[in-house]
């Protein structure tokens, strides 16, 4: 783990805080290292691996959007991140695969361990962190003009990994199989990606996730431009995967985070204040049982 702390004032995060971010902003102040160097152990390929988030904090320029997350999301499992619109979830899922620090403006506090091994060490290339953990987005996007299987590798060479013609069938196959698509494109693999249904193009782009053999899968509401039926498939695929890959979802639907989750964290942004978790724990305990009236009113469809 890296021993880069943050001094942040204000924002008294409890333990060491990884960070940050080209360009240093403004606000909060710029990183100190303290000299320590981490020990660069990369988690290694395949097997499951938790992520753990302690202490997180976001900013876009000086407004703070989250403040001291913390959440592990344990390895094999379906973790779900729901809350209503602009509580920092989003923002929480991008910086479980470094991509919050593409914003010029962005910053961040808190550490992300993967498998205990922290994502944000200085030693560690950025590509290593998003190779291993993967982003499927809100709205499908696949490479349009570009072959079906050739989408599924696309992200091969962005990890370096150089594959020959079998090797490469074969990671098209298996790739397409895990996310549910295999059966329906298996005539088709030179047809363009971009003739695909909506809710094909997203199991695709599933596919081309699933082909770098990425530990963690993070989706942001991966459903929510698809229709009920095609959203039923990518829950049936979320199910299977989530034997082989820890996942982390986004969503605003509650009959789906019941349906696919193993665990709930409920995000708000209470009037105008930074994103919190103000809940946490087993799916249906937070749905049959809350422990906090808030959540109790959001799972209820009572605001948000
Ligand atoms: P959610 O996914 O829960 O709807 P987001 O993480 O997208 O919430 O947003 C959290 C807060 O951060 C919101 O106030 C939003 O306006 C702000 N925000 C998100 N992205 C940016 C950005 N690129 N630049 C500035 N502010 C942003
Ligand atoms: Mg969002």
């Amino acid at each position: 783990m890296t021993a880069n702390t943050l001094s942040t004032p204000g924002d008294r995060t409890a333990g060491p805080a990884t960070a940050v971010l080209p360009p240093v902003p403004a606000f909060p102040p710029p990183r100190r290292p303290d000299g320590a160097a981490g020990d660069g152990a990369a988690p290694g390929d395949g097997g499951l691996a938790s992520v753990h988030a302690r202490g997180v904090s976001a900013w876009f320029g000086k407004h703070k959007v989250l403040d001291r997350v913390s959440l592990e999301m344990p390895a094999g499992r379906v973790t779900a991140l729901i809350g209503p619109s602009g509580c920092g979830k989003s923002t929480f899922l991008r910086i479980l695969n470094r991509m919050h620090e593409l914003v010029p403006t962005a910053a961040l506090a808190g550490e992300v361990l993967l498998d205990g091994a922290d994502i944000y060490d200085p030693a560690k290339r950025v590509t290593e962190a998003r190779r291993h953990i993967g982003m499927v987005f809100q709205k499908p996007n696949p490479f349009p003009a570009m072959s079906i299987q050739d989408n599924v590798v696309a992200g091969l060479g962005l990890t370096g990994r150089k594959v020959d013609k079998g090797v490469r069938e074969e990671l098209v196959e298996s790739s397409l199989t895990r996310a549910g698509l295999w059966n329906e494109v298996k005539d088709r693999l030179r047809a363009p990606g971009g003739g695909l249904s909506g809710g094909q193009q997203q199991r695709l782009c599933i596919a081309r996730a699933l082909a770098v053999t990425p530990r963690v899968l993070l989706m942001d509401e991966p459903c929510s431009a698809l229709d009920p039926t095609s959203t039923r498939r990518i829950e049936e695929t979320i199910t299977d995967l989530s034997r082989e890959v820890t996942i982390v979802i986004v969503t605003h639907n509650m009959q789906q985070a019941a349906r696919v989750s193993d665990q709930c964290a409920f995000f708000l942004a209470e009037a105008g204040t930074p994103g919190r978790i103000v809940e946490h724990g087993d799916t249906d305990a937070m749905f049959s049982e809350p422990q906090d009236a808030r959540t109790f009113d959001y799972v209820n469809g009572r605001f948000g």
